[in-house]
């Protein structure tokens, strides 16, 4: 109980990104960087964000000058169809116009620029966005569930977006209704954010479990990145790492649709399992190991080469030499462990729970990793 609860301590103390000493970040290093895995690519991409042509703040090349600092493959642009309060200042007869100018600006990065809409309904069905649709125009339909229609025959994919807002979830609950399980059933809805902006949602993950929709995290940024995440102080925004077999929008959209996807937000992974364990497999490895002379404490270095201030409690069977049974492994560096084997063995498994990464609600994975001895 006392090791869970220092765990519960130490993981708690760590959500909160910008207060863990040594993690800030220096402008040059704000690039969100994850590892590929054995055989895809990891692509960041933010599916879901505003500008001046619905209720946001900026110029569509504003979202793109933020998402080449903080390095993202792909972002999509997804104005709202139905809420337009600048348009008197700033009348848009067609709704790709915000897209347009974006994926202009974009032309001298390899960023992919999206075209995208926010469909902007009460609950049922809420908000949700349609992503790589041909035409913003033909989805301004009276009837939601004909949007939807449209949205699919331009074959879009599509994802329910932050089920568990207040203004529309007074408890905060992301709850299913008849209209979510109809779409859903009808082929119309693929996917649903489990994190929007600042928010998690462990009920939206466990909707996405027994939907089997794809997992989804966004900013939603109507302002600033850099100020609604605190980049300066090394927070990051969220963002979905999405499996791809190559970095091209078909390879993307077929990776969204296999639900090959994982979230990144305030220093936590959420994932499947299928993913997660890759993911894990691909950040966290052993470099080297070694014993000095004749004495069985193991050295082992391990290496870290993602952006996740790594949680880990040591589930392994050998207790450390320089360690509790928690350990904290920095983003991009590596930490050699000594680890009393008892006797010297020629390998042996080190294996952790991942307090920062989340499978299920409440639940972390476990990642093993194999520990070969360097003798001599
Ligand atoms: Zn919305
Ligand atoms: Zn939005």
């Amino acid at each position: 109980m006392r090791l869970v609860l220092f765990a519960l301590f130490l993981t708690a103390s760590f959500f909160s990104f910008g207060q863990i000493p040594g993690l800030h970040q220096h402008p040059a290093e704000r690039a969100i960087r994850f590892p590929d895995l054995d055989s895809l690519l990891t692509l960041t991409a933010d599916l879901h964000m505003h500008t001046v042509f619905s209720d946001g703040s900026v110029w569509p090349d504003i979202r793109v000058q933020e998402a080449v600092r903080d390095s993202l493959d792909a972002i999509a642009i997804t104005e709202h169809l139905e809420y337009q309060p600048h348009q008197s200042d700033i009348p848009h007869p067609d709704r790709n116009r915000a897209w347009q100018v974006a994926e202009k600006s974009a032309r001298p990065y390899s960023l992919i620029v999206i075209r995208g809409s926010e469909i902007t309904r009460d609950m049922p069905p809420g908000h949700s966005n349609a992503i790589f649709i041909e035409d913003a125009n033909k989805l301004l339909r009276d009837d939601p569930v004909e949007v939807f229609k449209e949205a699919r025959r331009q074959g879009a994919f599509t994802f329910w977006n932050h089920p568990n807002w207040i203004a529309q979830r007074k408890d905060g609950v992301a709850t299913m209704t008849g209209l979510h399980r109809q779409l859903i059933a009808d082929t119309l809805l693929q996917g649903i954010e489990v994190v929007n902006d600042v928010t998690y949602s462990d009920e939206a993950l466990q909707i996405a479990l027994d939907y089997n929709l794809t997992l989804i995290g966004t900013s939603d940024i109507h302002g600033l990145v850099d100020w609604q995440y605190k980049v300066p102080e090394g927070g990051h925004r969220p963002v979905t790492l999405v499996f791809a077999e190559e970095k091209t929008p078909d390879a993307m959209k077929k990776a969204l649709f296999e639900r090959r996807t994982a979230v990144w937000f305030d220093n936590t992974l959420i994932a499947r399992e299928r993913e997660m364990l890759p993911l894990l497999n691909a950040c966290i490895t052993v470099e080297k190991a070694w014993y000095n002379g004749d004495s069985p404490v193991a050295y082992v270095t391990l290496a870290n080469r993602s952006d996740a201030h790594f949680v880990l409690e040591n589930l392994s069977g050998y207790t450390l030499h320089e360690h509790p049974d928690i350990v904290l492994l920095p983003p991009q560096s590596s930490l050699t462990l000594q680890v009393k084997t008892l006797e010297m063995k020629e390998d042996f498994l080190l294996k952790f729970k991942v307090w920062n990464a989340v499978t299920a609600p409440a639940t972390h994975p476990v990642v093993e990793l194999p520990v070969a001895l360097d003798r001599g």
